[in-house]
């Protein structure tokens, strides 16, 4: 069982706070003067306002006293048209949301200029299968993995688990991931209003009477879900979600089994239905509760998900669950996003069980 470390969020701010946080992590695990240290973040899609500060991440990195200063953030390319999709673009936009010297590390992304440098890796027991991800994750001295704990249209709730194995994929590893998530049309319901047309990043959906999706350029990304206002846009989720969720499991014990993981650190604050890839951003479904950190990805998303549960709703929450109920799934009914979290447990990624350790000032 392992220790989840908790600073409230009334705690949060407070001179020396972070500090005693992250004081059991001090150092990052003995490291040399001349070792690499990434930390893995995501700096928001254009136009997303609930990802990380840049101010929060460099709080942790300042707490940790690392044992080298050659520290830098990182992050990968995605899969749809945008700020995200090549290294460039990226390292723009990194800049605009403020991820860039001198307020932070420089910022890298992970999987080179397309997305394409990558590690393939075997995955024991899997029927062959592999895992790919980002080259420069298997090449650093020392990860630390920082998430923005919130909804996800896929996986329920994304955090350590999510920003493992989907965050540090490459191109093909995400592709790998979404392949099982293809929406259909359901016609009777469709209006042929084209709002879901209108947000497909990958130009998949055109509309006539009624939308039709291209499945071969479709990414998988979800997002249509979430935009029809009919509900006409349907997957299959007792096949397509296991087998979603397990690949996400797989490419998270790959990234941490080529990589030097030191710390996962998650802050549930500002917790939206919706991902950071997200343009826009909705209201919380809970009030901020606090940052944990951690050596077990599994234990901590755990850990963050039941202190949401146990969380009465915002004010202006868009669901009705009280305390006590799962928020994510009372958003999204259809998905049980603490699989990842069985599945990650079962390839011995973590465990579920944690001992909460409060910050005691
Ligand atoms: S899931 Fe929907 S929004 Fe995403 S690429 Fe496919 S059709 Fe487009
Ligand atoms: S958003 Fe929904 S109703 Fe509108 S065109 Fe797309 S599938 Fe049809």
């Amino acid at each position: 069982m392992e220790n989840v470390h908790f600073l409230p969020a009334g705690k949060m701010g407070k001179s020396g706070s972070m500090d005693k946080l992250l004081e059991p992590f001090t150092g990052c695990g003995n490291l040399d003067p001349t070792d690499l240290m990434a930390v893995k973040i995501h700096p928001g899609e254009e136009g997303n306002s609930s990802h990380l500060k840049p101010g929060e991440v460099t709080e942790v990195i300042s707490a940790l006293h690392p044992g080298t200063s050659r520290i830098f953030l990182t992050d990968t390319t995605v899969l749809y048209p945008g700020k995200r999709m090549n290294a460039p673009d990226y390292l723009v936009l990194a800049a605009k949301h403020g991820f860039t010297p001198p307020d932070t590390p420089p910022f890298v992304v992970a999987d080179g200029l397309r997305g394409y440098d990558e590690l393939e890796v075997p995955l024991p027991g899997r029927d062959g299968r592999t895992a790919h991800v980002a080259s420069l994750i298997a090449e650093v001295d020392a990860l630390v993995v920082i998430s923005h704990f919130k909804g996800h249209l896929l996986a329920g709730f994304g955090g350590a688990v999510k920003n493992l194995g989907m965050g540090c994929a490459s191109k093909a590893g995400k592709l790998i991931q979404h392949s099982s998530v293809k929406p259909v049309i359901s016609e009777n319901r469709c209006t042929g209003c084209g709002i879901c047309a209108a947000h497909c990043r990958a130009d998949a959906i055109s509309v006539r009477k009624t939308a039709r999706i291209d499945a071969d350029s479709c990414t998988g990304c979800g997002e249509c879900l979430d935009r029809c206002p009919t509900g006409a846009v349907r997957v299959s989720w007792n096949r397509n979600m296991n087998a979603f969720m397990t690949r996400l499991a797989e490419h998270a014990w790959a990234a941490a089994s080529v990589s030097r993981p030191v710390l996962f650190v998650n802050f549930v604050t500002r917790i939206v239905p919706n991902c950071d890839c997200m343009a826009d951003t909705d209201p919380p479904l809970v009030d901020d509760v606090g940052i944990l950190a951690s050596i077990d990805p599994v234990a901590l998303d755990k850990a963050s998900l039941d202190l949401v549960t146990a969380a009465p709703p915002s004010g202006n929450s868009p669901v009705r669950a009280g305390a006590g109920e799962d928020k994510f799934r009372a958003f999204r009914p259809d998905i049980d996003g603490e699989l990842q979290l069985r599945l990650a447990e079962s390839m011995g990624l973590g465990s579920r069980n944690y001992r909460l350790a409060e910050v005691s000032h």
